[in-house]
């Protein structure tokens, strides 16, 4: 009886996922609809670049075609609680940085880098959080890089206008919207340590905060983009995923930019491939690259955009002598796991397997524990941050998990692979909190360079992470500071201290809050990236030589061609990239519209 049951639960489950897929599979234009020529060519259809196509589609006489190298995405996707499961599948560009001078431990000393493949970019994939950024931020672009018309409140407007609060108690403190298409929630009932991790902190000081409101600084459960229907709230179904506007926005996945083309200084279309074939299509109006903080600056440079010297290097005719691939920035990251004490197993309450049983709540009733998401952020700032509390610069995160019983299933990989076997292997099947220590404002600075005039073969990506000293001492603060919330504060009995990392050994007194040498032994060989790029197509005046595009986001020197996306970010934000990167969709889609009259 049993065995008839869960059957019949893995077919009902099989049978749901399928027919997701299926519905997801409709966003392709069928070619017969197709034209040659059309008013705006989007490329990219990740967090900004969804949106900037939807928005243009809302004029009904405006026809646009959005192109993106993925395929459209669906099942796995849309389920909050698996987002681990696709780290390394094929909807990621599964880039790696150079060799590091920290995250040794990864295969060939090289960190990877996350960017999603796939309809709506890694906004489809991403770990979530919802966090906007300080408003410091916004205002630093504005003064300081020349970046006018994106202060704080000049982009507010355009936060608010794709957001939809759904938590009755944030909805109206004034900083958020209801009436957006992306709907955000937070953790309705977290579980009991999740609680126990908050008093600690409260306890320690760290008031409960909206961090997308007025103070970032202080402690909160985050907010998740996830709908009241428990489906992860992405570009793709906020905006283009069923397509609204079938009829003059048309979409076709599966579709690799190659080059822009350019009539003199103007760009009028592109060249792609799609299912092995190579197309041309030409925009009248405009040509609008989203690719990414690595795709846009790939594209650019292929095309003849770039740094002189580079592009000759690789014999591509120079269009434009611009710094493009250049201020690549990131937020370095450290993720540490605790087991939880077994004495107090009950602390954990229902864990986010994936599960047929856990699957088929998801799919069948939208509910469940994969229907939510499992984190908090606590925000410090460091002693070298002189803008103390009202601009923190780093935070930690912590969440539920549990560890799988296969350990293939884990998303990294590393050169003494035997050794994280066996230290992972204390792990296998348990409960754990995650410590995900991040910096938040680093300083270090890194680029995204050609190593051929192929499209095809990806461009090489340095992080330079923790180059700069001062970011290696925030780093090793922020840590500390983490650990001894695990160590010292009243959720240390829940606790479970493990092995030390491969490579690094505890001291042989007191805790590891206190152990400087074990502190930076993990980092050295297991930092890794917080999966922010940004910052390689740097937005600001015009005067500037740092700058690739205006702050309309126009490629400076050319017409017909704008960069909207994590690329144009003068200065990283202060939190995790997504929210500040929709913003970025809706201002730009705002510019062009105003640009043409349409
Ligand atoms: C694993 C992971 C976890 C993250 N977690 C969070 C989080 O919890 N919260 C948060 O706020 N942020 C998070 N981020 C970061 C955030 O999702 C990104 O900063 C944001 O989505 C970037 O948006 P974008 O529009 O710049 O690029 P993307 O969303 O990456 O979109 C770029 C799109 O362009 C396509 N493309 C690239 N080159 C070409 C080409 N030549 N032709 C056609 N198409 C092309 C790509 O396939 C992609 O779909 C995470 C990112 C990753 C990868």
């Amino acid at each position: 009886m049993a065995v008839i049951e869960s059957t019949a639960l893995f077919l009902s489950v099989a049978l749901l996922i399928l027919q997701n897929y299926v519905n997801h599979r409709a966003i392709e234009t069928s070619d017969h609809e197709l034209k040659h020529v059309y008013d705006f060519i989007v490329v990219g259809s990740g967090s900004a670049g969804s949106i900037v196509a939807s928005r243009l589609a809302e004029n009904a006489h405006i026809n646009v075609l959005l192109l993106e190298a993925g395929g459209p995405v669906g099942g796995n996707t849309d389920i909050p609680g698996a987002y681990f499961s696709f780290f390394n599948g094929p909807m990621d560009w599964n880039f790696t940085h150079e060799e590091q001078f920290v995250g040794k431990a990864f295969v060939n000393r090289r960190i990877p880098e996350k960017i999603g493949l796939g309809i709506g970019g890694s906004s489809s994939h991403n770990t979530l959080i919802y966090n906007r950024g300080n408003r410091r931020d916004f205002d630093i672009w504005s003064q300081e890089f020349g970046a006018h018309g994106w202060s704080y409140d000049e982009v507010m407007p355009y936060f608010l206008r794709w957001e939809n609060q759904t938590d009755p108690h944030l909805a109206n403190n004034g900083f958020h919207s209801t009436t957006g298409p992306i709907q955000v929630t937070s953790w309705a009932k977290p579980n009991p340590i999740i609680l126990l991790h908050q008093k600690a902190v409260n306890e320690l000081g760290f008031k409960n905060v909206d961090i997308n409101g007025g103070e970032q600084f202080g402690t909160t459960i985050a907010q998740a983009f996830i709908g009241t229907n428990g489906v992860r709230s992405s570009a793709s179904n906020g905006f283009i995923d069923p397509n609204p506007y079938p009829h003059n926005l048309h979409i076709l996945p599966n579709s690799f930019v190659t080059r822009v083309l350019f009539e003199g200084k103007t760009a009028v279309g592109v060249e792609f491939v799609r299912y092995g074939k190579l197309q041309t299509m030409f925009a009248k109006r405009e040509v609008i690259l989203s690719c990414g903080a690595v795709g846009s600056p790939h594209t650019l440079m292929v095309s003849g955009i770039g740094p002189k010297d580079q592009l000759k290097k690789f014999g591509i005719p120079v269009v434009a002598d611009l710094p493009v691939g250049e201020h690549y920035q990131n937020h370095p990251g450290l993720t540490y796991n605790f087991l939880i004490n077994p004495k107090y197993k009950y602390v954990v309450g229902e864990n986010s397997a994936i599960t047929v049983r856990n699957l088929n709540e998801f799919f069948a009733n939208h509910r469940g524990p994969l229907a939510a998401h499992h984190r908090t952020i606590t925000y410090l700032f460091t002693k070298n941050n002189q803008q103390g509390p009202h601009h923190p610069n780093s935070n930690f995160e912590t969440g539920l998990y549990l560890f799988p019983q296969n350990l293939t299933e884990l998303p990294f990989r590393y050169d003494r692979q035997h050794e994280w076997d066996a230290y992972h292997s204390q792990f296998m099947g348990k409960d754990y909190l995650l410590i995900h220590a991040i910096l938040y404002r680093p300083r270090s600075m890194g680029y995204v360079r050609l190593v051929s005039n192929n499209p095809f073969v990806y461009p090489t990506i340095n992080g330079k992470f923790l180059t700069h000293p001062l970011d290696m001492e925030d780093m090793i603060e922020t840590l500390k500071y983490a650990f001894f919330v695990f160590e010292r504060s009243s959720l240390a009995k829940y606790m479970t201290q493990t092995a030390p990392i491969p490579g690094c050994q505890y001291c042989p007194k007191g805790f590891i809050y206190e152990c400087d040498s074990y502190i930076r032994c993990l980092i050295d060989q297991y930092c890794d990236s917080g999966f922010h790029s940004s910052g390689t197509c740097r937005m600001g005046s015009v005067d500037r030589k740092d700058v690739v595009v205006d702050p309309r986001l126009r490629v400076k020197g050319i017409d017909g061609l704008r960069v909207c996306d994590a690329s144009i970010m003068p200065l990283i934000t202060n939190g995790n990239t997504n929210a500040p990167t929709l913003m970025i969709g809706e201002k730009c889609a705002q510019m062009i519209k105003d640009d043409n009259h349409v």
